[in-house]
């Protein structure tokens, strides 16, 4: 999504077209012209700028991803800036320093992204499919909350609990991701619902 590129655009013109009118003003036309001849392309032209949310806290900061290589020409997009949305309500284009760092988390070598799995008796980690990763996540809750699921108290009270197995959410979502989520999870019976920001 191309956004805003006028605004930066326009600071940067703006900026030499000061600069170069003073030194104009003095009779230095040729100067005038090599200055903005020297000015090196702002570094995020010809950028794409995508909207996103920080991923670390429940104060969920709006951010803007800037990436270069056009995915419809069948080029890799690889981000190489980060910073806070001005526009966005929560965080009007602050970063705390985690969020200020989020280049660091893209770039990371370490960063996990694609599913993994450790099979009984196995002792490494294995990549799988996305597709597999859910029908086995799905699969193992099924069974658990047919095995475990609580209808019944012992004073014959309907509880409806399923107290063994639990959910970690993500606190980056929207308020209606996170809506749908407690509510599909609740449904089920699940007691155990945290997420990482621990609000
Ligand atoms: S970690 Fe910092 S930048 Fe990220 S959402 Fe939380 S407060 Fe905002």
């Amino acid at each position: 999504m191309n956004m805003e590129l006028s605004r930066r655009a326009f600071l940067l013109t703006a900026g030499a077209g000061v600069a170069g009118t003073a030194l104009g003003a003095f009779g230095f036309g040729d100067v005038e012209a090599a200055y903005a001849a020297a000015i090196r392309p702002f570094k995020l032209v010809n950028t794409t700028e995508t909207r996103n949310t920080c991923t670390y806290c429940s104060v969920a900061c709006g951010i803007i991803l800037y990436s270069k290589g056009d995915l419809r020409k069948g080029e890799t997009a690889e981000i190489t800036y980060i910073e806070g949305d001005s526009d966005h309500p929560t965080n009007r284009g602050t970063l705390c320093p985690k969020g200020a760092a989020l280049l660091s988390i893209v770039k990371s070598k370490t960063r996990l992204t694609y599913p993994m799995v450790r099979r009984p008796g196995s002792d490494r980690f294995e990549r799988i499919s996305w597709d597999e990763a859910l029908d086995k996540i799905v699969r193992v809750l099924k069974d658990d909350r047919d095995k475990n699921f609580i209808a019944l108290n012992e004073a014959g009270v309907t509880v409806n609990r399923w107290v063994t197995s639990g959910i970690l959410a993500a606190s980056a979502t929207t308020n209606e991701t996170a809506f749908a989520t407690y509510k599909v999870m609740r449904s089920t019976g699940m007691l155990a619902f945290d997420n990482q920001a621990r609000v």
